[in-house]
């Protein structure tokens, strides 16, 4: 079985509130198309040894700290890089139910940047995400997810979700980099800056 250090379980207690149970069935999706059926069944049995049954959460909702238990169990039992951990969040979000009927909605860049705390609030019930910039001259954008405490594996998560997100409105590759986190003393913000080609 996996261990957490003080820090992590210090982390994981600390974020508050609820995730779509919808968004976290549909990361255990991404892993299984990306790592393989193996993959998702180890991490899942994991999980449930660790007392955070993926089976037995609620239909509609599961705490945050849950969702952050799943990412961490999975990077540590598949040992994922930060490079997987982004893959998992982007085919996360390219299969997304929630995402494909919005990104129908989302016809221009202003409308995605206007209205990215109301799908943010379509899977978390904490945190606030806000776009505090954006140049399309420059084909950049940046972001602030305020309130929120976290992990960096789901920094990285976030970084792959938001690229794929981003990809659905202007129809290019994106990068997206966390520029400031707070859990690296970097201010009070996760920063998140994207570019696209
Ligand atoms: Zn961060």
């Amino acid at each position: 079985m996996i261990t957490f250090s003080e820090k992590e379980k210090e982390l994981i207690e600390n974020t508050k509130g609820t995730y779509s149970t919808r968004g976290a069935i549909d990361d255990l999706s991404a892993l299984e198309r990306k790592f393989g059926k193996e993959a998702r069944e180890r991490t899942e049995k994991e999980m449930e040894e660790m007392g955070y049954s993926m089976s037995k959460v609620k239909k509609t909702t599961l705490p945050v700290a849950h969702f952050i238990v799943l990412l961490l169990v999975q990077q540590k039992v598949l040992n994922l890089s930060d490079e997987d951990m982004r893959e998992v969040g982007k085919e996360s979000a390219r299969t997304s139910f929630i995402l494909k009927f919005a990104s129908k909605l989302l016809v221009s860049l202003e409308t995605l940047c206007k209205n990215t705390n109301v799908a943010w609030r379509k899977y978390y019930s904490s945190g606030e995400l806000k776009v505090i910039e954006i140049n399309k001259e420059e084909k950049r954008i940046v972001a602030e997810l305020v309130d929120f405490v976290g992990h960096p594996a789901h920094c990285f998560h976030l970084e792959g979700y938001f690229e794929q997100m981003l990809f659905f409105v202007v129809g290019k590759d994106v990068t997206c980099r966390e520029e400031a986190c707070p859990l690296k003393n970097e201010g009070d913000v996760h920063r998140f800056v994207l570019t696209w080609e």
